[in-house]
């Protein structure tokens, strides 16, 4: 097919030779390392992909990359790589469920696969797993919504329109959970009320408020239905739990199209990623903060992961319990991920190299 051809082509133009000048990683001759990314229409996985890409090269080994926008593509794209016979597989998936057919030929070839952010599912063929603390995202969204509504202080009742993350995305019910816990209680006791009557009554009915693909556009239409529906005669929306950006910055285009108003009535919302154009609307007081990730350390963690896997040695992990993927709990390195409003996006995003002062306009 055109798009199989397409993807052979991209990716031998990804792949390099091996740097003749880095020898250091111990890397054997045959040293390809495949890097499976999901959608390069989402700010994440674009840098997270040519981070990766790059420091892999620069310790020695080739790569090949490779963005799917489809769960089908994906799939293609990891048996191409594992037709490669490569070293190992680092696979960011699409639909945690739908890889375990694909990965049986790895575990076959002896090719260890590292999920990398995403948990893969219903197989026993991943080997470990290398993400942020995705529970925690959600809890510092939800605490953050907490002390800034004085909600501990009795304040309230306030509107609050919840959304959650893609339901084929295994991160996204951890996300939901971490915030539902917080803020449950509030909700519970009328401090919290849901207008739009979209409130999850458990953490497993996260589903009832997720977005499919974490799609901008349809955050956007999901928060105009439940702004026109909802959101009639004066009353006006006080907080929007998102789980991450790009949802984030369609709920602030839906919010910006009725009029409201920063530093007026415009309401509380959370982030995730600290994608551009959110650390953008930050400096804008049009999204109240961002759990930044710092992608260039679970990209570091990766080829830590990967180099003790080709010498032979012991994968360093620091969570042996959490992801239990239906199969087996499988071993994983947790990250701790950062809250950061408008007050540190300089020491935080700048300071730190993430992004120059230049491209936030500072
Ligand atoms: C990642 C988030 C990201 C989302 C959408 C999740 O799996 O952990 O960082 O915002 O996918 O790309």
């Amino acid at each position: 097919s055109v798009a199989l051809a397409a993807s052979l082509a991209a990716t031998s133009a990804c792949s390099s030779t091996r740097d003749e000048g880095s020898t250091d990683s111990g890397a054997s001759a045959s040293n390809l390392i495949g890097i499976a990314m999901p959608q390069k229409s989402l700010e994440r996985w674009n840098k997270d992909g040519s981070h990766l890409d790059e420091i892999l090269k620069k310790a020695g080994y080739q790569t090949s990359l490779q963005h799917a926008d489809s769960v089908e593509q994906q799939i293609t794209q990891i048996q191409n790589m594992i037709n490669q016979n490569p070293k190992v597989l680092v696979v960011a998936s699409i639909d945690g469920t739908a890889l375990a057919p694909a990965l049986e030929k790895a575990a076959e070839k002896k090719v260890k696969v590292i999920a990398y952010d995403r948990l893969i599912n219903s197989t026993p063929n991943v080997d470990y797993y290398a993400t942020f603390d995705n529970y925690q995202v959600g809890k510092l969204q939800g605490e953050f919504i907490v002390e800034k509504l004085g909600l501990k202080d009795g304040k309230g009742p306030f509107n609050l329109e919840p959304f959650a993350g893609s339901d084929d995305d295994n991160n996204a019910k951890f996300f939901f959970s971490g915030a539902w816990d917080v803020l449950k209680p509030y909700l519970d006791s009328g401090k919290l009320v849901v207008p739009s009557g979209k409130k999850p009554a458990s953490n497993d009915e996260w589903t009832k408020v997720s977005v499919k693909g974490w799609k901008t556009e349809t955050a956007q239409s999901e928060m105009d239905n439940r702004l026109n529906s909802f959101y009639t005669g004066g009353k006006k929306v006080n907080v929007v739990l998102s789980p991450n950006d790009s949802l984030a910055l369609g709920i602030a285009q839906s919010l910006e199209s009725k009029g409201y108003k920063p530093g007026a009535d415009y309401p509380i919302i959370t982030g995730q990623d600290a994608d551009l154009a959110n650390t953008k609307n930050i400096l804008a007081d049009k999204q109240s903060m961002t759990v930044w990730k710092d992608t260039r350390t679970l990209g570091d963690q990766v080829l830590k992961m990967v180099d003790s896997i080709v010498k032979g040695g012991t994968v360093e992990v620091n969570d042996e319990k959490t992801y239990n993927n239906g199969n087996k709990v499988v071993p994983s390195y947790l990250l701790p991920p950062v809250v950061v409003t408008k007050a540190d996006v300089k020491t935080k995003l700048v300071d730190s190299g993430f992004y120059t002062a230049d491209k936030l306009g500072l």
